[in-house]
This record gives C-alpha cells, structure tokens and sequence, in this order.
C-alpha cells in the first residue's frame, strides 16, 4: 500500500479495472462499485451469497468491503492514517505495539453471546463441529462416508445408512462432530439465518483438478464465518495428481501451505480407500485443542436445527446440534414458532439415548411443527412457558406483518411527493423476449422528471424469480414484468417482504404509470431511537481526539451511530457519532451489553470518566 492520498484509488497505468482501493471504515455500495468501476448489482448479488442484504445505497463496513474485495480480484486498503491510529490504538490497550488484525469479522451469533454469558468456570471442552467444503465432485461425500464408516469406537459395524444431518466419530478417545451436508449452501443458509454451528472447514480440493469456483467460494464462507480452514487435498492417488500445483493455487487464496511456511494444515488423503484420513482426523483434533472449544453442560440448553422433517409414521423428527447444556428427554423446547415436549432422543446411530451435552447431535421427536434447518432451539421451563414463548412470538410477527415493511411501491412514490433532491427509482425489469426487453428498458430509462431518475438495476428474460425478488429487497426496487409470469417462490417471497411486482402487456400504460409515480417522491422521514448506553470508564489521549474505554450497560453500541454524552443524566455533548469502536485491537460494527469496548466519539474534547454514551440508531418513521 502505497498511496499517500486516503481517498483516491491506487491506480494501474493501464486504463484497466483497478486492484487495489483505499476504503475508509464505511463505505456504500454504490460508492465502493464506482471506485472498483463494477456494476452495483454484481456487489449485491455477492453480498446476498454472503446472506447479507445491502440495499445500494447502504453502507458496508470495511470488513465486509475486503471479502467483497477478494471475490472481485481487488484488494482493499485502509487509508494509511487509519491504520497508523489503529496501531496506537493497540499500544494504549495493550501496552505494546501489536501487529493490528483487521480482517475478522465479529459477528457473534446467539448461541455464542449466551455461551459468552456462562462463568469460565462452568466451561468445559467440547468436540469440534466440522463441515466439508470444497468443489462439486472433489470427493466431499466420499470422505463424509468413509470417515462414519470406519468409526471403529461407534462400535456399531457399518450399520447406518441413513443421512441424518450430522454424526460423531471418536479419535484417539476424542470426539468429533461432522456435519453430513457436504457443500456450501447449507452451510451458508445456515450462516443467512444466523446460526454460527461450524467451528472447522474441511475444504476438499481433488489433487488433480485444483482450486475451481467453488473451491474459491468455499474459501470465502469459511473465512467470512472466520472459522478455520484445512485442507483435504484428495485423489492422490490419481495418475494426473498434482499437489504442488494445487498447493500454489491454494497459496494464491492466501491459504498458504504450512510445508511452506505458512499457516494452513494441508493433508493429502485418499477419500475412497482412507488413505491419509487418520491423519486428517487428527490434525482436525490439533486445531480443537488449540482453539478450545468450550461451553457449558450445566447451563442454559440451546443449539441449532440441523435439518427436520415430517415422518409419516413418528411425526415431526428433528436432528438438532446442541451448542450449550444439555438437552434430556422430557425437556420441553421453543424453536423459532413452533415447540414440543422431547418424546424420544436418538444419537446419529438410531441408538435411544437420554441426554445430549455440547456439540451432540441428536434426533429427536416430539415438536408441533417442523422447523427450519438454521434454526436456534432452547429450553425454557415446561410446556406452559413454551406456549407462552411461541405466542409471543407469533403476536410479533402478526404485528410485523400487519406492518410491512415500507417498501418502494409507485403508489407510495405519488404519496410521498416532495419537490427536493434528485432522486432514484430502482427498477428490476423482465420480459418474454429479448425483442420485448430492449424497448421496455430503453422507454423506462427515458422517463424522468427534475426529481426521478429510473435506474434499471437489472433486465432479464424470463419469469420473475426469487432472486429478483432478493435483489429488489437488497436495493429497495420495484420489479416490472412484460408479458412475464411470477414463479412461485417469488410471488411468496414479494408477498412477505412487501416488494411491488407490477406487471404489464402494454408500453405505453407501464409508461404512464411509472410517469404518475415519479412526479411525486417524498423524502423519508428519520428518528432517532435510542438502542444503547455505555459507561466511559478510562480515558486515553490519542493525537487527534480521545479515545474512551467503556462498558456497555444496555442495548448495543454500533460503529458510525448517531451518539451523545450524558453526565448525571444532563445533556453535555450533542449531536456527535461514533467514529471508531473497537474491541481488542479490532475494529467492530456492534458491541453489546456486558461486553467493554473502545470508543471514539466524533467530538470528544469534553468527555470525562464516569460519562454516559448514548447511542442512537436513525429509523425510518414514514
Ligand atoms: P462430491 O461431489 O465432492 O461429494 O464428490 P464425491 O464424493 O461424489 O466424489 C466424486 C467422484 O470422485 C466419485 O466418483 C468418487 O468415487 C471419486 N473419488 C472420491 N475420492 C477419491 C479419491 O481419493 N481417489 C479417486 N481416485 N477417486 C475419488
């Protein structure tokens, strides 16, 4: 990195596509696709991969700019000066220069933040949770197979068959729980919904044909998951096996090979006859022993779905990864809407057990309804309680679907007329035919007013599909169909979400439509909610500005949230944000309750010790 102006990009000499950017702690799409000269869309559709919806002109943190960064082949700077304050940043919570890690991503997920809550004390090891990776026919299943079958200590010779979504093998006395989807999109619907299950990837990569896209896209979820990655490199024993070559594609992934000094356990096996598996096993218990898994069996039970469906003959089973506690039979459950009473418990085997501590999968039977995979479970107290929890939230959600979300919607535009700003229709357009395609874009980019634009986001033929409807949630769009139907998935989807599908046989009456709705478009109306509050507990100078070391005692405190300052309950600084907020040595988008964190405030000359942070949250009101 080597630019000396924060802001400008570090240009190539050839008039191509830039490699490297500078991108400061926030960034919008929009912005961050002009620097990087891509289409919006390209970044949204790798975001929504990611199971983050950023609408285009939303900002993305720095993090999230980085791995954005690595799908497109551009890396992502920070302004030099940022990183000059990070590390004296470091120096003052440490007392010691430290090298700054500004790539992992703290997203910590429920299950995590409720173990956070448990006395070190009560924490114990757990087994690791494992989940195969790697491209489409690099030998995931095989190896999935040929490690449950040879668990020699299940005991049980080669008796199951039947995929239940996860199972456990001990290795030298220790166990090791693997999830049995191979493949990325389970684990990435997994991770969209929230659930943070995995602790290690095995990235399956064939010697013989090396890092393909999904190897790349494997690398990605593992490491915007920021769980470890070893690699399995399979098929060595193929004629055309080439590991040197695979190691060097690997090391351009930045995964580079401990035989080369680098930090990625690399072993070579062969998934159909075993052949190096043991020692894949083993390496995957060195990484559990360094990381230390831990929760607690005696606390507060929760996990999450691993899959469920409805059985005809015993109803609802469910195989459940248990991430804390432990689950009995007879407990009774709330997970997402739906509850049960636990009328029976299998481990993976079909073997009826009793109980189940952390990183167990077990199947059970007893739930009302079937729930999604992805989903948190927890105990609570008895049936009654979980009655009680479910209604609650079913009254939540009515209330939410009563309310939707304010959505673009072209009557709503007309509503909302407010001669100021220029600003933007998002629309999503597909027709029958290429030949339909073509005028119905061109005529819908030529409307505008003094206010409106019309950016036409995206123009496909065909019907109008989930996806579309994905997109139009992520860049608050309408979606114009010509002479198109709506697939199912999408008109469900639309439906929830309150995204608008209008759809058209005739130009000119879409024209006049989009025509009535663009001359008038009011401006949003904002207000700030009060979402946390933190104690400055110690000041540190820095040479610009003041840095607060703080704990929070309610709600969260998120990065570049509107702020004030409170002393004995009166009003000193208004008006101010948070600037910088840090755990550690690393930047972070949000800390919560109970947790200490450093803060810089954009105005901070007048802050003193035992000082109120006040956090707001700007909500959209109309
Ligand atoms: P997946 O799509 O990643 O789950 O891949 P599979 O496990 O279905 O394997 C794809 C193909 O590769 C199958 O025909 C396997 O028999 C074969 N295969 C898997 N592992 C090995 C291996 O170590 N050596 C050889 N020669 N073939 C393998």
């Amino acid at each position: 990195m080597a630019t000396k102006n924060p802001t400008k990009k570090v240009k190539e000499a050839a008039p191509a596509r830039p490699t490297e950017v500078v991108v400061e702690e926030y960034i919008t799409v929009r912005d961050l696709a002009t620097l990087i000269e891509r289409s919006p869309i390209d970044l949204i559709k790798i975001l929504m991969q990611f199971g983050i919806m950023a609408p285009i002109t939303h900002s993305i943190d720095h993090d999230t700019a980085v791995i954005l960064g690595e799908e497109l082949g551009v890396t992502v700077n920070w302004p030099e000066t940022e990183e000059e304050e990070a590390e004296e940043f470091v120096a003052l919570e440490e007392g010691e220069e430290g090298e700054v890690r500004l790539h992992k991503p703290e997203r910590k997920s429920y299950v995590e933040q409720v173990i956070d809550k448990e006395r070190e004390a009560d924490l114990e090891e757990r087994p690791p949770v494992v989940a195969v990776l790697g491209h489409v026919d690099h030998g995931k299943t095989t190896l999935l197979d040929y490690i449950r079958k040879t668990d020699v200590a299940g005991g049980e010779a080669g008796g199951i068959t039947q995929r239940t979504g996860a199972y456990q093998v001990t290795v030298n006395d220790q166990k090791i729980t693997f999830l049995d989807t191979p493949g990325h999109e389970a684990f990435t619907s997994m991770r969209a919904r929230g659930a943070q299950v995995t602790d290690i990837v095995v990235l399956v990569v064939a010697a013989d044909d090396g890092v393909m896209p999904q190897t790349k896209e494997a690398i990605n979820h593992a490491k915007a998951a920021g769980v470890q990655i070893i690699v399995a490199l399979n098929k060595v024993d193929k004629n055309n096996a080439n590991p040197d070559r695979v190691m060097e594609e690997l090391a351009n992934e930045g995964l580079q090979p401990e035989a080369w000094g680098g930090e990625t356990i690399v072993v070579p096996v062969v998934a159909l006859t075993g052949q190096g598996v043991d020692e894949l096993l083993e390496n995957i218990l060195v990484v559990a022993e360094l990381e230390q898994y831990k929760a607690n069996p005696g606390g507060h039970c929760l996990g999450t779905v691993i899959e469920a469906e409805l059985d005809k003959y015993r109803g609802v089973t469910a195989t459940l990864l248990v991430q804390n506690g432990t689950l009995k039979q007879g407990d009774s459950i709330v997970v997402g809407r739906t509850w049960g009473r636990i009328k029976a418990m299998f481990d993976p085997e079909g073997e009826t057990i009793k109980s189940a501590g952390p990183s167990a999968p077990v199947t059970i039977l007893g739930l009302n309804e079937v729930p999604e995979a992805g989903e948190i479970f927890e105990r609570v107290k008895n049936d009654r309680e979980a009655k009680r929890v479910v209604e609650e939230r079913v009254a939540d959600a009515a209330r939410a679907a009563q309310a939707p979300a304010k959505r673009m919607s072209l009557e709503d535009l007309f509503a909302r007329i407010d001669a100021g700003e220029t600003k933007t229709l998002n629309l999503i357009v597909r027709a029958d035919m290429q030949g339909t395609l073509e005028p119905v874009v061109n005529s819908l980019e030529e409307i505008k007013n003094e206010e409106v634009e019309i950016d036409v986001l995206q123009a496909a033929i065909g019907d109008i599909s989930e996806s579309d409807v994905m997109l139009a949630e992520a860049s608050d769009a309408i979606i114009i169909g010509f002479s198109v139907g709506v697939d199912k998935a999408a008109a469900v989807r639309a439906e929830q979400s309150g995204i608008e599908i209008r759809r058209y046989n005739i130009i000119y009456k879409m024209i006049e439509d989009v025509e009535d709705a663009i001359n008038g478009m009011l401006e949003p109306v904002y207000e700030n909610f009060v979402i946390g509050h933190a104690e400055v507990l110690k000041l540190f100078k820095l040479r610009r500005g003041m840095i607060a070391g703080c704990m929070v005692q309610d709600g969260a405190i998120k990065r570049n949230a509107p702020a004030r300052v409170l002393r004995n309950g009166e009003l000193v600084i208004d008006n101010t944000k948070v600037d910088t907020l840090r755990r550690f040595e690393e930047d972070v988008a949000e800390v919560r309750t109970g947790y200490e964190c450093g803060i810089k405030l954009a105005d901070s000359r007048d802050l003193q010790e035992g000082d109120v942070i006040e956090v707001m949250e700007q909500r959209r009101v109309r």
